[in-house]
C-alpha cells in the first residue's frame, strides 16, 4: 500500500457551535491560516467566529477547500447529513479534496460512523471519531478528554489539532472505537448519576444532611464524578443545570445499551438504568438538564 497523502493544517473547518463547540473553538484561535466555521444557527456561528478570530460561513460548501473539518454536531443524524449531504445538497465528501480529513468530535452511534468512514475513503478522504469528555467546562479550559478512533497514522496527523482541545488525547483504537467507549463511559456515568440520585433521596429521608453526606461518601469508596462534580455544582444549590442535556444522555444511553445488544452480552443493572433514564426524558421539559434525573426521584421521594 502506498503511503497516504496528508493534507495541511492550514485551513481548518469546524461544524456545531453549541454549547460545547462554542467553547473548544477558542483553542483553535491562530492555528491555522484559515478557520472556517459553521452552525445553522448563523448568530452562535459569527459569535465564535469573532471569539476566535475565524469566519463564519453559510454552507458546507464553503469548506471545499478544508484541510480538516471538525463535527461538534448533535447526533449521528445530523452527523451524517452534514457528511454525506441530504435533499440533493452535497455533503462535505461530495465536497473535500483529497486527503482532507474530517474528524467527528460529536458523541456520535459507532455504526454510522464507520460506514461514513468508508464512504469517505472512497472519495479518498480521511475520517476519524474523537469525542469528548469533560463538558462545557473541560471545553472552556481546553483539558478535554478526548478519545479517538482511526488508525495511528490518522491520529498522529490529527493530534496537534486535537491537543489544543484536550490534554488526554488518546487513541481508543479503529474508526468507531471513540464512539464506542464515549457511549460506554456515558452509560457508566448515567447509571453512577442514577444510583446516587437513589441513595441521597433515601439518606435525606433517614434525616442524613445532603451536604454532610456528599463529604463523606465523596472521601469514601461510594465516590464518583456524580459526588465529586454534579453535587456540588447542580445538586447540593439545586439548580439542576450541570451543563448537559438530559436527551443527550439519554441518547448515550442508547448508543451504549444497542453496543451491548449487539455484543449478545446479558445485562441487568445498565437495563434498569437505562429504564430510568427513558422515564426521566418523557417525564421533563425540551432543554431540561440531565440532573433533572435527581430531581425527579427526589420529587417521587418526597423531598
Ligand atoms: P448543542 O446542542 O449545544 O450544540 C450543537 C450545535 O450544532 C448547535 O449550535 C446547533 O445549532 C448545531 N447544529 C445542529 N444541526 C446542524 C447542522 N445541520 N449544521 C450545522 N450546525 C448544526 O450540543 P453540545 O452540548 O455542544 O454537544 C455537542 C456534541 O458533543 C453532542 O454530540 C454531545 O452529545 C457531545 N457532548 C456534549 C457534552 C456536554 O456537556 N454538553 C459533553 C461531551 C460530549
Amino acid at each position: 500500500m502506498s503511503p497516504k497523502k496528508y493534507r495541511t493544517h492550514q485551513s481548518i473547518g469546524f461544524i456545531g457551535l453549541g454549547m460545547m463547540g462554542s467553547r473548544m473553538i477558542g483553542h483553535l484561535k491562530g492555528y491555522a491560516k484559515e478557520l472556517l466555521i459553521m452552525d445553522v444557527d448563523t448568530v452562535r456561528a459569527q459569535e465564535a467566529a469573532t471569539r476566535a478570530n475565524g469566519r463564519s460561513v453559510s454552507s458546507v460548501n464553503e469548506m471545499a477547500n478544508a484541510d480538516i473539518v471538525v463535527l461538534m454536531l448533535p447526533n449521528s443524524k445530523v452527523v451524517d447529513s452534514v457528511v454525506r449531504g441530504e435533499q440533493g445538497k452535497p455533503g462535505l465528501i461530495d465536497l473535500l479534496s483529497t486527503g482532507a480529513m474530517i474528524i467527528d468530535m460529536s458523541s456520535s452511534t459507532p455504526s454510522n460512523t464507520i460506514e461514513n468512514a468508508a464512504l469517505a475513503a472512497q472519495k479518498g478522504l480521511l475520517y476519524m471519531d474523537a469525542p469528548v469528555s469533560g463538558g462545557p467546562t473541560g471545553a472552556e479550559s481546553g483539558k478535554l478528554a478526548i478519545m479517538a478512533g482511526g488508525t495511528e497514522e490518522d491520529f498522529l496527523h490529527a493530534k496537534p489539532l486535537l491537543d489544543r482541545m484536550g490534554t488526554n488525547v488518546i487513541l481508543a483504537g479503529a474508526v468507531g472505537s471513540g464512539h464506542a467507549v464515549k457511549a460506554l463511559n456515558n452509560l457508566l456515568s448515567a447509571t453512577v448519576l442514577a444510583a446516587t440520585s437513589e441513595v441521597f433521596a433515601a439518606g435525606e429521608k433517614f434525616g442524613l444532611d445532603p451536604e454532610v453526606m456528599q463529604k463523606i461518601i465523596n472521601a469514601s469508596s461510594g465516590g464518583s464524578f456524580a459526588t465529586s462534580h454534579t453535587w456540588p455544582k447542580a445538586i447540593l444549590p439545586k439548580s439542576y443545570d450541570f451543563g448537559f442535556a438530559l436527551a443527550l444522555m439519554h441518547k448515550d444511553v442508547g448508543i451504549g445499551m444497542s453496543l451491548i445488544e449487539s455484543t449478545g452480552i446479558k445485562t441487568t443493572l445498565v437495563n434498569a438504568s437505562a429504564k430510568m433514564w427513558d422515564r426521566a426524558l418523557k417525564a421533563s421539559q425540551p432543554g431540561a438538564d440531565m440532573t433533572e434525573i435527581t430531581r425527579q426521584i427526589q420529587k417521587e421521594a418526597g423531598l
